[in-house]
């Protein structure tokens, strides 16, 4: 089959290399130079299982409401005149209930533990090198009222298969000894060994050489102007590169992994999908020449920011703004990033020297992706929404959606759309119009 994918990030790239496995002739199309040089640029690195907890959560409406007035807040939401924005707000409600909650969890763990898999089958064969380090994530905590939660929350992943364990300062420290800086400030910690980080661009552009030595063809520099459908089939997309005039470009199928941008070009062919941007910061800084900078990843839970080691470098990244499709990039919340880090790590990197970055997750109210067929037109295909844990689920969800396109099962228990034996969609779960759910 001929076979269209619609963005080059880390979810369009994973899912052309399983696509291209599955012997079917594909064509990535973006807008960019390369490959995953927006939201998958330069993340946090983390792949994080054992973090599947999602924004969504019982105590989160009351957190935000907290922190509405403050420009550094981990998780700020500026109201806009949007009916997208508001439907996004009323639905992210809806998943903070307790058994929505356990619910997305468990989606969430399922996909994570079947793309780390996939991941480290892809590192075996072909072989793939992104910085990659497999010392597991460790999570410490400033708060103790957290730190008890944290408890609650180790339990569920456990019932789920998640070894996350909890850890008093001293072990914490053991495991990470650059903590010790911060030993003052710690309170105690859980440590999720089969946890990975690496860096998500190097793996995107190094997959994407894999698929072009596999026959994968990549149209670069090419903006994607409008899907074009007529009755129960998407017909073409039309397209406009630098270069050459307007065209449009056909295929058997069609995949949508635009990010945070997808929504944009699916409502014009009556596809509404719960997809808004959640815009995210990283600070990326040179540790070659200093010797504090920790080594295994770290989650702080207080200030919900990640570090990754990836090669001489520290990657920082975290906090989540509902603020519409803005790229600027804020310095209050820039300096947040630096001033946190040297504040538990004073001698770990040149702070001297910082690259901020910020970059627009697609987030669904539930964290959960929409992967799968649409019902309105079968031969249309969603990769997309995978919010804050995007590379963690890459590799599972386009091997999940290359069967799916196929005509096979996916091996992994989830809630795909349009796949026969899954279960159906919660009430809110998703936009009724676009899809079954089954
Ligand atoms: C600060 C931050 C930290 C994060 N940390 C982590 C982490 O530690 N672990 C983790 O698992 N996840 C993390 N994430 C989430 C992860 O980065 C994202 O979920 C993931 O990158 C999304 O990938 P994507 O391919 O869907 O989107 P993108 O990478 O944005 O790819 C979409 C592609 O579509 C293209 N495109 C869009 N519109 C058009 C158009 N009209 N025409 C042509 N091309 C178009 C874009 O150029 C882009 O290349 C983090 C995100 C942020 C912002």
């Amino acid at each position: 089959m001929r076979v269209l994918v619609l963005g080059a990030g880390v979810i369009g790239t994973t899912a052309a290399w399983y696509l291209a496995k599955a012997g079917h002739e594909v064509t990535v199309v973006d807008r960019q130079p390369g490959a995953g040089l927006e939201t998958s640029f330069a993340n946090g690195g983390q792949i994080s299982v054992s973090q599947s907890e999602p924004w969504a959560a019982p105590g989160t409406p009351f957190k935000v409401l907290r922190w509405l007035a403050r420009e550094d807040a981990p998780l700020l939401f500026r109201p806009k005149l949007s009916w997208h924005q508001f439907a996004w707000g009323l639905r992210f409600l809806f998943e903070c209930l307790p058994s929505r909650f356990r619910f997305n969890i468990r989606e969430m763990v399922n996909l994570g533990r079947y793309s780390r898999e996939s991941l480290q089958e892809l590192r075996r064969e072909p072989g793939i090198e992104y910085d990659q380090l497999t010392k597991g994530i460790l999570q410490f905590y400033t708060d103790a009222r957290d730190f008890e939660s944290a408890q609650i929350a180790s339990e569920v992943l456990r019932e789920y298969g998640i070894e996350r364990v909890m850890k008093t300062v001293d072990e914490a420290i053991a495991i990470e000894p650059a903590l010790e800086s911060a030993r003052d400030k710690l309170v105690g910690a859980t440590y999720a060994q089969s946890d990975e980080s690496g860096d998500a661009t190097k793996f995107t552009q190094n997959l994407a050489a894999l698929c072009e030595k596999a026959g994968v063809r990549f149209l670069y520099q090419t903006r994607i102007e409008a899907i074009e459908a007529g009755g129960s089939r998407v017909n073409g997309v039309r397209v406009q590169c630098e270069a050459r005039k307007p065209e449009t470009l056909t295929a058997d199928a069609y995949v949508v992994a635009l990010g945070s941008y997808s929504p944009l070009l699916l409502r014009p062919i009556g596809i509404s999908i719960p997809v808004y941007p959640a815009k995210g910061y990283s600070v990326t800084l040179a540790t070659g020449g200093f010797t504090g900078a920790p080594h295994v990843s770290l989650t702080d839970e207080g200030h919900k920011l990640v570090f990754s080691r990836l090669g001489e470098r520290l990657r920082v990244a975290g906090t989540a703004e509902l603020a519409g499709y803005d790229t600027e990039l804020n310095m209050v919340r820039c300096a947040a990033l630096v001033r946190r880090t040297k504040e538990l790590f004073p001698s770990a990197a040149d702070y001297a020297h910082p690259i901020y970055w910020t970059g627009l997750r697609p987030a669904t109210p539930s964290n959960c992706p929409l992967i799968g067929r649409t019902s309105r037109y079968p031969n249309l295909f969603l990769n997309t929404g995978h919010g804050t844990l995007g590379w963690t689920e890459s590799c599972g969800s386009g091997r999940a959606l290359a069967d799916i396109v196929s005509g096979k099962t996916p091996e992994v228990d989830f809630q795909f759309l349009g796949v026969a034996g899954h279960r159906p969609a919660a009430v809110l779960g998703a936009a009724p119009r676009f899809a079954s759910r089954r």
